[in-house]
């Protein structure tokens, strides 16, 4: 569900890094037009499409058609859920806290073993730091994330009698828990109309013109302003799986895009690459 990646940065262009001038008269000298106009290098490796980190920006989509661009992910998937794997708002809690910059397959592996041992704070604070990390070793900065969880855990029991509260400034509150976690549990576990910005949304609304913005905050005001009001309920489900398996971070498979007649991208991959 929420993840994030981190990603090569882009490439300086190739005529300027190319045409250095070996002393100071020749840097007075200006390139020849055709040195101006020489295309960017493209090296294997590096992102092609932008990154969440350098996302390529597109022209604003007017009103309408960012309506109708949530409008055309929704009719494709009407009824779109999380992938993380839970069954109350405390493992739903923990499985995003565990899932920063690592996949939702390896979140849900590491919860089915330890979600057998511990599924309240109690049990949890009672597995204790080392107990838990036997089931998360595998998942990226799991120290930091068994501190969290953990302490985490032990201030739901002491704040909220080991409830997770339904309140934006309390879920802040905790332990590892930030705007983007709170989001997910507050839509999710409580259906409140809450828009998370991973990586993924994020790189979407900058690469397509759905909803600029320089940092995930500005994105996630962008969208819930444009998002046509009976959509925002799932309009972050629509636009997460969107992002991770069709408009991709290092490539966008435009070709198999619902809404590429609506999206202002300006270098979309009508064609799949020839394998
Ligand atoms: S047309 Fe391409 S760039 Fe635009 S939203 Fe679809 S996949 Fe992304």
């Amino acid at each position: 569900m929420t993840r994030i990646r981190s990603s090569a940065t882009r490439r300086r262009p190739a005529a300027a890094a190319d045409s250095t001038p070996p002393d100071a008269s020749a840097a007075a000298t200006p390139p020849p037009p055709a040195a101006r106009a020489a295309p960017r290098k493209r090296t294997a490796g590096k992102p092609l499409h932008g990154s969440a980190e350098a996302p390529r920006r597109a022209r604003l989509m007017n009103a309408k058609q960012a309506g109708d661009f949530i409008r055309a992910l929704a009719d494709a998937n009407p009824a779109p859920e999380t992938e993380l794997h839970f069954s109350s708002p405390y493992t739903l809690l923990v499985a995003v806290a565990l899932s920063a910059q690592a996949t939702d397959v390896s979140v849900n592996k590491a919860t089915a073993t330890l979600f057998l041992e511990a599924d309240t704070p109690e049990a949890m604070v009672a597995l204790g730091e080392e107990g838990l990390a036997r089931h998360i070793r595998s998942i990226g900065l799991w120290k930091g994330k068994a501190k969290n969880v953990i302490a985490m855990s032990r201030l739901l029991i002491e704040r909220h009698g080991g409830t997770v509260p339904a309140d934006r400034a309390a879920l802040e509150a905790l332990p590892g828990v930030g705007r983007k976690t709170a989001n997910v549990v507050l839509n999710v576990a409580f259906g409140e109309e809450a828009m998370a910005v991973d990586t993924h949304i994020f790189r979407l609304g900058n690469r397509t013109g759905l909803a600029p913005g320089k940092t995930p905050r500005a994105v996630e005001d962008a969208l819930v302003k444009r998002c046509p009001p009976d959509l925002l309920r799932d309009a972050h489900h629509w636009l997460i799986l969107h992002g991770r398996y069709v408009c991709k971070a290092r490539m966008p498979e435009c070709w198999r895009c619902v809404a590429i007649a609506l999206c202002n991208y300006g270098d979309k991959v009508r064609v799949p690459p020839s394998r």
